[in-house]
């Protein structure tokens, strides 16, 4: 049994096929540059997968494929649950477009190729905010004009809830500990990045928002700004809507700031003096830690911390950066634990760290396509 997972952005598409039972990957790859060359659009993208796969002897037809899986970013309020698409969700998806401009689009453009091409499996749609759907209102609402806030469905969603998800019962079983009986911060860091506080398994607070900007300083975005920056920007700047959302999405964060977004090259800047890549470094780091203290205070007692993605799985200075210092609010970090590689779930505090902080390898392919077969398999 396998299920194909689909990740379709505007110039790429990733996939996998994954066997959701044992967490084994047959394959899996990304197509890039997508309306470039000989990839026109995304119907040529997932012809090009479905070329490489078959180039490693994989054919589709005798898979055992079971379901495609598609990660959509936004499901807004109304979808939550890991759902079968149909023509009717297709449109209910492209009306949520306006929420999630640069992400939901793409989506939809990847599943109505993939349901072209394999019109005989069942398609079902993960959506990225769905472990946050039950935040508590108090997390979940801006303090804005109520009826407005209604009106146009402005909360505070959350995103990388199929990570955040996985790594939090990741944690739990690692430790060997019921996941209902913990509270966690997980701290996703990759290109984007997102803190989540997550209370006896329910959802607490998350750093993103009513779209994936808000909270902390990420590879290309802002994270958390005065909202007086944009009209002082339109107003004085004469800069456009869609030239303040550009900057803030792709020219912002650490690559705004230090020039680099990937940090293993900002860290070759910062070894080699430049100033600006260190800022760039020190405001990721000061954000970071006001989201683990804020998070601390919101969940009152703290079982577990675990870092994940690109730079949390990685970056062994960014961890310690993150945490040092802590001692006194329970946090203690093992130098050499700390630095020690793997692809395992690990511990990276101290025998004596009243929080356990570990580092939780994320797999968002594997918890997409186990959520594609809870659906399928009655
Ligand atoms: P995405 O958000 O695109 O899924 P990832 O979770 O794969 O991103 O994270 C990508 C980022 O992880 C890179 O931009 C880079 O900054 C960081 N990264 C990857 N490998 C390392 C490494 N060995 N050391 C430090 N940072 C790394």
């Amino acid at each position: 049994m396998t299920v194909l997972v689909v990740n379709s952005g505007s110039s790429s598409l990733k996939y996998a096929v994954v066997k959701p039972d044992t967490g084994e990957f047959l394959a899996d790859g990304i197509v890039e540059q997508i309306g470039e060359g000989p990839i026109a659009d995304h119907d040529a993208a997932l012809r090009s997968a479905f070329d490489s796969l078959a180039a490693d002897g994989l054919h589709l037809d005798t898979l055992g494929l079971v379901a495609v899986g598609h990660r959509v970013v936004h499901g807004g309020k109304t979808f939550y649950r890991p759902t079968p698409i149909d023509d009717a969700l297709v449109t209910k998806l492209e009306e949520l477009s306006p929420l999630a401009p640069l992400h939901n689009p793409p989506a939809v453009l990847g599943i109505e190729v993939a349901r072209k091409l394999l019109p005989d499996l069942p398609h079902i749609a993960v959506f990225d905010t769905a472990f946050f759907h039950d935040l508590p209102a108090a997390a979940a609402s801006y303090a804005i004009d109520r009826e407005l806030a209604e009106r146009w469905k402005i909360r505070r969603y959350g995103f990388h809830g199929t990570s955040h998800g996985y790594v939090s019962r990741q944690a739990a079983e690692f430790l060997g500990k019921p996941y209902e009986s913990l509270n966690q911060i997980v701290l996703h860091l990759g290109n984007g990045a997102s803190a989540s506080a997550i209370a006896g398994g329910r959802p607490a607070d998350t750093s993103m928002g009513l779209t994936p900007m808000e909270g902390l300083v990420m590879g290309t975005r802002s994270g958390d700004i005065d909202p007086g920056i944009i009209s002082y920007l339109w107003r004085t700047a004469e800069m456009s809507v869609e030239e303040i959302e550009s900057m803030l999405n792709r020219r912002s964060g650490v690559l705004g700031l230090g020039g680099e977004n990937d940090f293993r090259k900002l860290r070759e800047l910062i070894g080699s003096g430049d100033e600006a890549a260190q800022l760039a470094y020190d405001v990721y780091i000061h954000r970071l830690r006001k989201y683990v203290g804020a998070y601390l205070a919101v969940l009152g007692r703290t079982d577990v911390i675990s870092f994940t993605a690109g730079v949390g799985e990685n970056a062994v200075t960014v961890r310690r950066d993150a945490l040092t210092g802590l001692t006194g609010l329970g946090i203690e970090i093992d130098e050499d634990l700390n630095a020690s590689a793997s692809r395992e779930p690990r511990r990276i505090s101290t025998e004596d760290s009243a929080i356990t902080v570990l580092v939780v390898p994320t797999n968002e392919e594997l918890a997409i396509a186990q959520a594609c077969v809870e659906v399928v398999t009655p």
